[in-house]
């Protein structure tokens, strides 16, 4: 007897924009694995536990405003999701929720085509930002982090990250270098502001080399004005990708090759 289809969502509100239905689909088409994914919107991310059990989901990708809400309610947290406290990865390990962060690893990769990194400026301090900080500290590569605000630099100094609002960081850090400059906040996503002061970033693209900006598929002021600037720069389709593809692994328990990960970015650029 064929074994039964397997289901796999997306939890997000909102849900509908999202394109990793289309990628995780065409990563089974690929492996030719019998799996289906959905989009499920979630009001209530406290119930998130409850419905991936009653729906019978093998696994799940978990998008904004739940990923806080999936860490405090999974079974069991893995790796590095532990100290980011956000996950976007669920796997149902015999009735156990099983939760992951693929977006840190994910970031990683995107930023190997880059070659060696050094030093990283992280602009923005949000839930990707806890992510990227975190997986770069664990590479040994030096990060600093600048927000518009105070209030959400708490979390970078309790990890032993450096980290700034824009009142403080002229003052004390005008003068470093870094290779690589992240932009990880929302600017640039639906508005063409830069994600900080013009002057400052012409001073910072000056000594570096890398810019990388999470917002995908589009050029966003900030790249724009790095490339003017003589940096290469890439947006943020590999970090979508990858951590689609990591999280495919999870969901269907084996390593892929360059020939699915294609067959996902195919699918994830698909109108
Ligand atoms: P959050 O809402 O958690 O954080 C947003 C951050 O952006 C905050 O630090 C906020 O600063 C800052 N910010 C917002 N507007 C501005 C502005 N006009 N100028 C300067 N700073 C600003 O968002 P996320 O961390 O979840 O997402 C951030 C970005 O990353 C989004 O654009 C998202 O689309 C993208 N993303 C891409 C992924 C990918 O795979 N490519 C994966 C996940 C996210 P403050 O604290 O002062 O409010």
């Amino acid at each position: 007897m064929s074994k039964e289809q397997e289901k796999f969502v997306i939890f997000g509100n909102p849900v509908a924009h999202s394109k990793s239905p289309q990628m995780q689909n065409a990563g089974f088409e690929s492996l030719d694995y019998n799996g289906i994914y959905e989009k499920h919107q979630l009001l209530d991310g406290n119930t998130i536990k409850e419905t991936f059990l009653q729906n019978n989901y093998e696994g799940a990708n978990i998008t904004v405003p739940h990923k806080e809400f999936a860490y405090k309610n999974a079974d069991e947290v893995r790796g590095l999701a532990q100290r980011i406290k956000a996950v976007n990865t669920y796997i149902n390990e015999n009735g156990k929720v099983i939760a992951y962060n693929t977006d840190a690893p994910g970031f990683l990769k995107a930023i190997e085509s880059f070659g060696k990194v050094k030093s990283v400026l992280l602009l923005g301090a949000g839930g990707t930002a806890k992510a990227i900080a975190l997986a770069l500290q664990e590479n040994n590569i030096e990060v600093t982090v600048l927000n518009r605000s105070e209030g959400k630099l708490e979390f970078f100094k309790n990890e032993g990250i450096n980290c700034y609002s824009w009142e403080d960081f002229e003052k004390e850090v005008k003068e470093k270098e870094f290779d690589l400059i992240v932009n990880s906040t929302s600017a640039g996503l639906k508005d063409e502001y830069l994600p900080c002061d013009k002057e400052l970033l012409q001073t910072l693209f000056k000594s570096a080399k890398y810019a990388f900006d999470c917002v995908y598929g589009k050029i966003t002021p900030f790249l724009a004005l790095a490339k003017e600037n003589g940096l290469e720069i890439k947006d943020g389709e590999d970090m979508l990708l990858y951590q689609g593809v990591l999280a495919f692994e999870y969901f269907t328990k084996q390593k892929v090759d360059e020939k699915v990960s294609e067959a996902m970015r195919k699918g994830l650029k698909k109108e």
